[in-house]
């Protein structure tokens, strides 16, 4: 293979053509980590003699997962599609699939979600009469995760009779049950289940590792013990007497950033420990970010401790200053990131290059709204996803109970789902009955119905509800799987519920089911693209494939996601939003230094997504649980050297709270001013802007929250010490103070 037209490096060149032995290449931010691992498989196909099948490639998520596919495509002649790349759960998944009864389950498994597992969770609360004050279902769901990542199935921990855990315990042992009841797993068991399988068959574990010679795992910073074992299996490491396959590890630990969720950088030392002539190749020079946003980052992640220590160089231009932007609110800021991309288009830009960032997925509402106004289109990757709405988990649900009737959280979820008047009463006795026979909810309402243990109203609902599935799983039994998502969706009723509701939100409900439908139509298993597509795939899928939603153009639009979900991606215009204490660094953070270093790492991760030009911006007010807050600025915006930034001052013209312009203007700051209304001809509701301080002769200083009409009719709403008030702008003889 010609490597020359590559553009590597000495030392990515030397970590692409090695040869048998592993590697470790542990270097910072866009230093072509990733793109090592790419031109690494090429190599290997072309150079070892082996077949695509033989590689594996793990990465975080599905966006990078199919960034990486095409790009391998692109240099090889092979169809990539026989490399098995994914994430660890799209990974896992697969072979649970391929080998379910290896793996105690049953060929239609279906996949809880975090909210279905949050509910199953507090039904497990109510049936033991735990009090949720004293035992929040955050805690036991933490628990039970936690000890799934570390491979723990509730026979492996002994608690005795610590009165902290044994209750614990309890719920989880009574949580797995419930799963296996209804044949469904998490997505912790999704890796656990793998690995066990894997650890406990050694024909397949033999198999696998013979058939994945060369693996590679992009962002090894961040992967959790669960994982790590997994890793091993699949390399042989468990078989000492059998040949190793061959692995890669990329990775930086200053982008850490899921030890929450038991990543954990101890693997990187670890891995040149435990894996057999492991090579480690440092890379130093950053390709992606200009000098400035370099020399941010650098900065900002020199104040961690306990770094494995890199330095990290660029030869390119210092680059435009890093932009500040000071908004009133979040209102305000997302007004200027929608006029700054509007500019960066008309300059030439285009949206597909630029990305918005923020700490929590709320802020994206606000973002999106202001986005939508300006008819910028945008994508977002994570939060509410389309398969997320309510209306599309009704129907998914169906789908579900329709091909295994023993699935608890589906039969929960749409048993009165259009209302079939059946009872929270009716329910509990079909909860109860349930429980004490360990049975399904199905199974239970069925033997009730029959036993007649129901009043007459009741059981002729559920009895029509049992026959409506029964119906439907015989109808669509020889349908494709086009055909049998509509045959599904219309009979199940939801359909005519949402017709006869005539609100415009019911009609883009229809539209989204009627989506749903199409999705179903052209749905392909990516793992087996030959294969008949299958019910049971498609909705195992639709929860662990599907990142991208509210897709407003799948072609040009800015980006818009967490920053935990931006991990690997690269845009030529960043905005980093929400900069302030409390939000970023979260506020859990600033009471724990680890979680400090964590936010921190976040904050790295963040900068170095930018390629040319970095935005950051922050409120001085933001809503919060409604109510409206007073920000202070991020200590990682202190943490930035002011001579890599300029502050930008917005000139606006203000009408209304809520749809305003602004021309940008960049300038250094300014002292500070006091302007008095009067002295300006006259005292207007134009003169404020939101988050403006003024002085009133009577109720002191206040902060301006809103206005209205203009001239002589204004009025004004500022927030004073003793409350809120609306004041008459030509009578209220305000100061406005800077
Ligand atoms: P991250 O830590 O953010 O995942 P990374 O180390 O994986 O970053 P890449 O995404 O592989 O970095 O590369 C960053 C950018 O630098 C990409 O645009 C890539 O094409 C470019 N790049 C990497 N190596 C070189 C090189 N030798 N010459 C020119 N460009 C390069
Ligand atoms: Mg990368």
């Amino acid at each position: 293979m010609d490597l020359s037209a590559a553009n590597l490096n000495d030392q990515q060149l030397q970590a692409v053509t090695s040869g048998e032995e592993n590697t470790l290449v542990i270097a910072g931010a866009g230093s072509g980590k990733t793109k090592v691992l790419i031109h690494r498989i090429a190599y290997i196909i072309a150079n070892f003699n082996v077949m695509p099948y033989n590689i594996l490639a793990v990465t975080f998520t599905n966006k990078a997962a199919n960034e990486m596919k095409n790009r391998v495509q692109e240099m090889i002649t092979n169809p990539a599609s026989g490399i098995w790349i994914g994430t660890f759960h799209g990974l896992c998944h697969r072979l649970l699939r391929q080998h379910h009864q290896e793996a105690g389950l049953s060929e239609n498994f279906q996949i809880l979600d975090q909210d279905d597992q949050t509910k199953l969770i507090k039904k497990i609360h109510a049936s033991m009469n735990l009090d949720e004050l004293k035992w929040p279902p955050k805690k036991s769901q933490a628990y039970i995760n936690k000890n799934k990542e570390s491979g723990l199935e509730p026979k492996d921990i002994v608690c005795g009779n610590n009165p902290h855990e044994k209750p614990l315990l309890e719920i989880y042992k009574n949580y797995q049950e419930q799963c296996k009841i209804s044949d469904l797993i998490d997505f912790a068991e999704i890796l656990m289940r793998t690995y066990k399988m894997l650890r406990g068959n050694d024909e397949l574990r033999h198999r696998y590792s013979e058939k994945f010679k060369y693996i590679l795992v992009d962002e090894f910073q961040d992967i959790n013990n669960i994982q790590y074992m997994w890793l091993k299996a699949l390399a042989g490491l468990y078989d000492p007497e059998k040949q190793q396959s061959t692995v890669m590890a990329v990775g930086d630990d200053d982008q850490s950033i899921y030890s929450w969720r038991g990543a954990e950088i101890a693997h990187i030392l670890s891995f040149e420990k435990e894996f057999a002539n492991v090579a480690t190749i440092r890379l130093e020079q950053n390709y992606r970010s200009t000098g400035n946003i370099l020399a941010a980052a650098n900065a900002v992640i020199e104040r961690n401790g306990g770094r494995l220590g890199k330095s990290l160089w660029t030869d390119g231009d210092k680059g435009s200053p890093i932009y500040i932007y000071n908004s009133t609110n979040e209102i305000d800021e997302a007004t200027f990131i929608a006029n700054q991309v509007k500019s960066w288009t008309q300059n030439g830009g285009m949206l597909q290059d630029a990305a918005v960032l923020y700490r929590s997925n709320a802020q994206s509402r606000m973002i999106e709204e202001i986005l939508n106004r300006h008819q910028i289109a945008y994508r977002i990757y994570g939060g509410l996803r389309f398969y997320d709405r309510s209306e599309i988990k009704d129907a998914l649900c169906y789908m579900r109970l329709v091909i295994n009737k023993d699935d608890n959280a589906a039969f929960d979820r749409v048993i009165n789902q259009p209302a079939r008047g059946i009872g929270k009463q009716t329910l509990s006795s079909i909860r109860e009955h349930a429980n004490s026979h360990r049975i399904s909810l199905f199974a239970a309402a069925k033997a009730l119905c029959q036993t007649n243990e129901l009043t007459n109203r009741a059981q002729t609902a559920v009895t029509k509800f049992i026959d409506l599935i029964a119906n439907i799983n015989q109808s669509i039994a020889t349908k494709t799987l086009g055909e049998a998502a509509s045959v599904i969706i219309n009979q199940s009723g939801i359909v005519d519920f949402y017709k006869k509701d005539k609100k415009e939100i019911s009609q883009a409900k229809l539209e989204n089911l009627d989506e749903l439908i199409n999705a179903a139509q052209v749905y392909n298993n990516p793992d087996d693209p030959e294969a008949t597509p299958k019910l049971a795939d498609f909705l195992a899928n639709s929860i662990i494939g599907a990142e991208v939603t509210n897709e407003k153009d799948s072609g040009n639009a800015i980006d818009l996601m967490t920053l935990h979900a931006a991990k690997g991606l690269e845009y030529s215009l960043v905005f980093l939003t929400g900069l302030e204490e409390g939000l970023f660094p979260h506020k859990m953070a600033t009471i724990e230094e680890n979680r400090l270093e964590e936010e921190r790492r976040l904050c790295y991760v963040g900068i170095t997504r930018a390629k040319q030009k970095l935005c950051i911006t922050h409120a001085s007010t933001r809503r919060f649980h409604g109510s409206e807050n007073v920000q202070a600025p991020s200590r990682f915006l202190h943490e930035i050297p002011p001579e890599l930034t300029q502050e930008i001052r917005v000139k606006r013209s203000p009408v209304a709270h809520n749809s305003w312009n602004q021309t940008a203007q960049y300038r250094k700051p300014e002292s500070p001013r006091k302007t008095n209304v009067a002295d300006r001809g006259g005292a207007n509701s134009n003169t404020f802007r939101l988050g403006q301080r003024v002085q009133h002769s009577k109720f002191g200083q206040g902060t301006v929250l809103n206005y209205e009409g203009d001239k002589s009719t204004g009025r004004v709403q500022i927030r004073f010490k003793q409350g809120e008030k609306w004041l008459v702008t030509s009578f209220a003889k305000l100061e406005v103070l800077n």
